[in-house]
């Protein structure tokens, strides 16, 4: 067999693409499969969005485009940061990406290395941990507690600084979880984060826009006193229900003293990926400045459903899920039914059809856990609690 490097046999997965496999196998076999695995919304993209690449396509735009993004894809993401964050960042600092991982592989290669540390959040986005391990750096876990509504801990996370930290990541709205941090821990962590100036921060805020219950996201970029080494990854995949056109972006430090990361995360596309393709770029300026209305009535229904996914797991014997006030998501502690969390999602979707996700594949803190994506009909849903209750009462 022909030898690579050792950093390929460090790669992680996502088990949420196995699990989407083997539930789809299943359903080819005739078995009637409620897919609660995946996380991608289950709308289609609005037609507007749509309606723009391909007008972009018949205009001709087939070419390369700039290993940054086309301007006007860089100047809607100015304009969307500022109406959601109100904070003003140049065009200069924004990078278009094929997708939201991109950036968590270039922040992440960026900084690892052996004898590095990085800390993430554990349960977390299996994809962290993963390209953590391939670079060589030792990955460090911030417990996300149930107790804590799923937040991360400011004191938590400043403890396990070390003068081997080199990067920090963060993720609120969270997958898998659905928790939000609040402001004041992040201000809190910010403040902490003063004593530890050469540690770089990448704050994943792809769900910025999903909460629940009047709960606000605060961005990281809303605190200049880390901007110049902070980088936030965010993208159009989950807002507009675009995970296939691969299409994301970032902020990067504007500082004098950071401003090379840029550099570097544009000479890594132009190796890697040389841009994206000119079509999704235009969907994406349309996504931004266009009607938000389905973006609403897409949330509007993913409240509805939450509400009944937290109902109905709470009334499972030995379940109890704390309500989730962000992304789409939930987190249920499924301790109380003496299952180990990976034999259940196991067994329910071999025997009952309802695909899961163990939370161990969200990291070693995820055991006792069950991660549900509500992104399926409420009738779904309901079923897919019945046969839930059903398999749990046996
Ligand atoms: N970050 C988090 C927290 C996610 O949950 C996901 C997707 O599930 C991503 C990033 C990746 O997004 P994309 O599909 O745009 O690469």
């Amino acid at each position: 067999m022909l030898q690579t490097i050792a950093a390929f046999d460090r790669l992680g997965e996502e088990n949420a693409f196995a699990v989407l496999a083997r539930a789809t196998a299943l359903a080819a076999e005739g078995k009637d499969v409620i897919n609660l695995g995946i996380g991608q919304p289950d709308f289609k993209t609005p037609q507007h969005i749509v309606e723009a690449a391909i007008k972009a396509l018949r205009d001709g735009h087939h070419g390369y485009t700039p290993a940054t993004g086309l301007l006007a894809t860089r100047e809607a993401v100015v304009r969307r940061t500022l109406s959601t964050t109100g904070v003003e960042v140049s065009p200069d600092n924004v990078m278009i990406l094929p997708g939201g991982k991109p950036t968590m592989y270039a922040a992440i290669i960026m900084f690892g290395e052996p004898g590095a540390e990085i800390l993430y959040p554990d349960p977390g986005f299996p994809i962290y941990r993963s390209m953590i391990e391939f670079t060589g750096a030792t990955p460090v876990p911030v417990p996300i507690r149930e107790e804590n509504g799923f937040a991360f801990s400011a004191e938590e996370t400043l403890a396990l600084i070390t003068p081997r930290t080199r990067l920090l990541i963060l993720n609120s709205p969270a997958n898998p979880t659905g928790g939000v941090t609040p402001r004041a821990e992040i201000e809190k962590l910010v403040k902490g984060l003063e004593a530890h100036s050469d540690v770089a921060i990448l704050s994943d805020e792809i769900y910025d826009v999903m909460t629940y219950d009047g709960e606000t996201h605060t961005s990281l970029l809303q605190f200049p006193e880390i901007r110049e080494r902070l980088i936030v990854l965010n993208g159009w995949s989950k807002t507009w229900a675009m995970t296939g056109w691969r299409l994301g972006w970032s902020i990067w430090p504007n500082s004098r003293e950071g401003a090379h990361l840029y550099d570097k995360v544009r000479k890594l596309a132009v190796n890697c990926w040389s841009c994206v393709n000119a079509p999704s770029q235009f969907a994406g300026i349309a996504a931004i400045d266009g009607p938000q209305d389905e973006v609403e009535r897409m949330m509007r229904a993913f409240d509805r459903r939450r509400r009944i996914v937290v109902e109905g797991l709470n009334s499972l014997p030995g379940v109890s899920c704390i309500t989730p006030k962000g992304a789409f998501y939930a987190f249920p502690n499924i301790t109380g039914t003496g299952w180990k969390a990976k034999q259940l999602a196991s067994a329910l979707l071999e025997e009952t059809g309802v695909a899961l996700i163990g939370g161990p594949d969200f990291g070693i803190l995820g055991e006792g856990y069950i991660r549900l994506s509500y992104a399926n009909s409420e009738e779904n849903i309901l079923r897919a609690i019945e046969r839930i209750e059903a398999f749990l009462k046996k």
